[in-house]
C-alpha cells in the first residue's frame, strides 16, 4: 500500500468554501493512486467556543465531561468533508476516534495514545475509500471519549501515519511552512526549508503554535518526516526531519505571552505533580517558591492551591532556538543591547543545548522581538 496521511487544521476546514479547497487537494493525492487518510481539526474557533461555553457553567469544568463536549468539533469537520468528497464522486468515510481504533490512557484533557487498532482504517482503504478521521480524540479502556490536549490533531495524524507506515505526514494549515518567527507578528520572518525534530519540538514547547509538541516527538521516534505546508497554495512547505548537517543556525525566535509567573510561600511541588499541572522553572528560595505555568491552567492551579496564598503575574518569555546555540556566546552579546530598555524586567536567562530563553516579569512589547529577529536573522 502507498498510504499518504494529510492533516488539515481548523482554518483549513473553517467553512464550506475552504472545505472545497481541502477536498480538491485530497482528490489530487487520490488521483495519484494513493491510499489517502485525512485527519481534521474542528472548524475555526469551535473548540475555543465550546470551552468558553463550558466555563460559563463551571470555572474548572469536570474533565471527562469537557472531553465529551469538545471532541464533537472534529466530528463535524470529518463528516462535512466526507459528505463533500462523496458529492464530488469520491468514496469517502468519516471515522471518529473510537471507530478508527485510537486507544488512549485515562487522562482526560491530555490523553496519550497507546495503541491504534488499524483494522477498520485498512478495510476502508482496501475498499477504495478516502478515510477521514477526527483528530484530537480517542477512547479509553472504559469506552469514554478522551482528547489529546489543545492542538492534538497533529499528534493524531502523526500517530496514524506511523502505524500505517506512511512515507511522510503532511500537515496543512493556513501558513505555508515553518518561519523563523511568527509571520503574523514579524513581517521579516523567513520560511525555512528544513528543521530538525529536536529544534521543532523545543519550538512547540516554547509556544510556537505551528505544531503540537508531542506530534514532533512521536515523528522523531518513528523517523517519520513531517511536511508542513499551506492548504491554500502549492508552495513547498518545511520538512521536519532528522538533522542533516550540524550547522550553527538559528531556526526560530518565539515570543510567548501566555506564561504566568507564580509565587507561593510554601513548597507545592507534590500538589502540582499529583494534579498533573505542567510547570517550568521551579525555583526554591528561602521562604518563597517561584514557577511558571501556561495561562490556560491558571484557574486549575488556583483551585488546586485553594488554601494557599498565590500571586500570579502575566509575563513574556522570549526563546531563541537552534542547534549549537549554547556554544555561541555572541548571540547573547548581540541581543542584550536590543532589550536595554527592559533589561530590569528580566527575571532569568536560561541557556541550554538548543535554546536561550529570557523570562521577563511583565508582558513585553513585540517591538523587542522584532529587534532581536533583525539582529539574529540575516
Ligand atoms: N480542535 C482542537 C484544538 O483546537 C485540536 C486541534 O485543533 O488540533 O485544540
Ligand atoms: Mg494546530
Amino acid at each position: 500500500m502507498d498510504i499518504v496521511v494529510l492533516k488539515f487544521g481548523g482554518s483549513s476546514v473553517a467553512n464550506n468554501k475552504n472545505l472545497e479547497t481541502v477536498a480538491n487537494k485530497i482528490i489530487d493525492f487520490k488521483k495519484r493512486k494513493k491510499d489517502v487518510v485525512c485527519i481534521v481539526s474542528a472548524q475555526g474557533k469551535m473548540t475555543d467556543n465550546l470551552i468558553n461555553e463550558a466555563k460559563e457553567l463551571s470555572k474548572v469544568p469536570n474533565e471527562r465531561e469537557l472531553d465529551a463536549l469538545i471532541n464533537v468539533g472534529e466530528q463535524i469537520s470529518a463528516s462535512k468533508l466526507s459528505i463533500l468528497l462523496n458529492e464530488k464522486g469520491y468514496k469517502a468515510i468519516s471515522l471518529n476516534g473510537w471507530q478508527a481504533g485510537i486507544l488512549t490512557n485515562n487522562k482526560f484533557q491530555n490523553a496519550k495514545i497507546f495503541n491504534i487498532d488499524t483494522k477498520r482504517i485498512i478495510n476502508e482503504l482496501d475498499s477504495g475509500k478516502i478515510v477521514v478521521v477526527t483528530g484530537f480524540q480517542g477512547v479509553n479502556e472504559n469506552g469514554d471519549i478522551t482528547t489529546l490536549g489543545r492542538g492534538g490533531s497533529d499528534t493524531s495524524a502523526v500517530a496514524i501515519a506511523s502505524v500505517l507506515k506512511a512515507k511522510n505526514c503532511y500537515i496543512f494549515s493556513d501558513v505555508d511552512g515553518i518561519y523563523t518567527a511568527d509571520p503574523n507578528k514579524i513581517y521579516s520572518a523567513k520560511k525555512i526549508k528544513q528543521i530538525s525534530y529536536k529544534e521543532m519540538s523545543i519550538s512547540s514547547n516554547e509556544g510556537a503554535k505551528v505544531l503540537h509538541d508531542r506530534c514532533v516527538e512521536l515523528a522523531e521516534k518513528y523517523n517519520l518526516p513531517i511536511i508542513a505546508g499551506s492548504t491554500f497554495s502549492n508552495e513547498n512547505g518545511t520538512i521536519i526531519s532528522n538533522d542533516t548537517v550540524e550547522k550553527n543556525e538559528i531556526k526560530s525566535i518565539i515570543q510567548n505571552d501566555n506564561i504566568v509567573y507564580v509565587t507561593v510561600d510554601e513548597d507545592v511541588l507534590e500538589k502540582l505533580l499529583k494534579n498533573d499541572i505542567k510547570f517550568g522553572e521551579y525555583i526554591v528560595e528561602k521562604d518563597k517558591i517561584h514557577f511558571t505555568i501556561l495561562k490556560d491552567v491558571k484557574d486549575k492551579l488556583i483551585k488546586v492551591l485553594k488554601n494557599i496564598k498565590v500571586e500570579t503575574i502575566d509575563t513574556t518569555k522570549i526563546s531563541i532556538i537552534g542547534i549549537g546555540i549554547s556554544n555561541n556566546s555572541s548571540i547573547l552579546k548581540e541581543i542584550i543591547p536590543t532589550i536595554e530598555n527592559i533589561r530590569d524586567n528580566i527575571i532569568s536567562i536560561d541557556v541550554s543545548a538548543y535554546k536561550i530563553s529570557i523570562q521577563f516579569n511583565k508582558i513585553v512589547d513585540k517591538k523587542y522581538l522584532n529587534e532581536i529577529h533583525k539582529k539574529l536573522i540575516k
